[in-house]
């Protein structure tokens, strides 16, 4: 599926990391027609990154035309990017009670407010559990000492709260969830806690603090037993049970399979820098990418295309970090910057077109910089003896040294633009779009 980020609503802004300020973000998904509003949770522990991404989908591929759904993707972030349950002990026994030193003190706080708010009517906590859940003993996978496929309620009811009725919508939710899970062994199960009588763990835990506020709340575990976008999966079957349920109507720009919920969370990792006078897809990325040009004395601006994207400062060079993936690292070489330019004019395959600093050009063939006065073209890989500035040359992908790609499939190159010094922006072009049948016809080609 394509999908275009030209528009500023495809990117987030990401975290970049000089220091240690950590911050979760909220994303709200407003609706014209009003309604219940829902607040789902991802990654209040750092190693559970079916909820996560789950959650990051729901902000970056949902659309809601009733009602709310508020999302917290990244509620633990510094454990998720440093890939860990919990950096500072487990987050989600600190909502008891919690030191003032505590160094997530300010954000357990902030997601306190946040359930506590008055328009929020259901929460959402999604977790990765062990195993799966079975009232019953089964075998060490499966049964009540186990948490993964289940869903998870502190107590049957709630009394003199709207949704309250915590075991009766669990039912209705995993009914109606399991009819669209064909493999038996993956269906839901209710785990009551029953935490207020004498659950000493559970009393600590960010759904028991939400049921003491007067807020239904639900956790819901996916089987660690299963790859990351098989749990992502199983959230989101969860997840749209509760909004149709609720009378929340929403539509996705994915179809929902397990096939597309892999290829969205493997694919969609994409960065720009500064305002996007960089931008960067980082799909199949090389490990280092050296060179980057970056502002002399400024600090680093980012936004990525969902928010599990983070930035680490590293002092000689920068971590691209996508939950608990590391992505590639930046180099830098740093510039003063020019904002003279926003665009350049290509001929891409023979057609003339003007294109802005930051995007992504697709080229099958050849491309050429067209003539840029004042300005100097640098494509990275390519020389030619002779050229200060690489313009009013046509260029197709052999004239580039392969090993400069952005990408391990040597198919996506930097364009970049100077003006003396200063640099100006950069434009990706992308020999990358052409069907597989030619790369085929290629390979024939060089048997014979
Ligand atoms: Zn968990």
């Amino acid at each position: 599926m394509f999908r275009t980020f030209l528009c500023c609503s495809g990117l987030f802004m990401s975290l970049f990391v000089q220091a240690q300020q950590w911050d979760f973000t909220l994303h709200k998904h407003k609706s014209v027609q009003p309604g219940p509003t829902l607040l789902v949770i991802g990654g209040i522990q750092g190693d559970e990154p079916g909820g996560f991404n789950a959650a990051s989908l729901l902000v970056t591929d949902y659309v809601i035309h009733s009602g709310e759904v508020w999302v917290v993707p990244n509620l633990n972030f510094e454990s998720i990017i440093k890939r860990s349950r919990g950096v500072h002990g487990d987050m989600n026994r600190k909502f008891k009670g919690i030191r003032q030193n505590d160094p997530e003190f300010k954000l357990v706080e902030k997601i306190k407010s946040i359930i506590k708010d008055e328009q929020v009517d259901i929460i959402l906590n999604l977790h990765d559990g062990s195993g799966f859940y079975r009232p019953r003993y089964v075998d060490k996978l499966r049964g009540p000492q186990r948490w993964g496929q289940s869903l998870i309620i502190d107590q049957t009811e709630l009394d003199g709260v709207r949704y309250g009725r915590l075991d009766s919508i669990a039912r209705i939710i995993t009914q109606q969830a399991n009819l669209r899970i064909k493999n038996k062994e993956h269906r839901y199960h209710i785990k009551n806690t029953e935490t207020r009588s004498g659950n000493v763990e559970m009393e600590k835990t960010l759904t028991y603090y939400a049921i003491q506020n007067g807020k239904a709340a639900f956790g819901i575990e996916a089987s660690k037993s299963f790859g990351t976008h098989y749990r992502a999966y199983y959230h989101l079957q969860l997840i749209e049970s509760f909004m149709q349920y609720l009378g929340i109507n929403y539509e996705r720009d994915m179809e929902l399979s397990i096939k597309t919920v892999k290829n969205r969370i493997d694919n969609n990792v994409k960065l720009a820098l500064y305002e996007r006078k960089m931008f960067f897809d980082m799909r199949n990325v090389r490990d280092r990418l050296r060179y980057v040009p970056m502002k002399k004395g400024e600090p680093l601006t980012i936004s990525g295309s969902n928010p599990l994207i983070a930035v680490l400062d590293n002092k000689r060079y920068y971590n691209v970090r996508y939950g608990n993936r590391s992505v590639t690292k930046l180099l830098p070489q740093y510039f003063d910057f020019d904002s003279s330019i926003d665009s350049i004019s290509l001929s891409v395959d023979g057609v003339t077109k003007q294109v802005m600093l930051g995007d992504i050009v697709a080229v099958d063939k050849r491309f050429q910089v067209n003539q840029l006065d004042g300005y100097r073209v640098n494509i990275i890989g390519f020389t030619k003896k002779g050229y200060a500035s690489e313009h009013g040359l046509p260029i197709s992908k052999r004239d580039i040294k392969s090993k400069f790609s952005v990408d391990k499939h040597g198919k996506l190159f930097r364009v970049e633009i100077y003006k003396k010094n200063q640099f100006c922006g950069m434009v990706l072009v992308d020999f990358g779009d052409k069907p597989v049948a030619s790369a085929e016809t290629t390979k024939l080609n060089s048997v014979f």
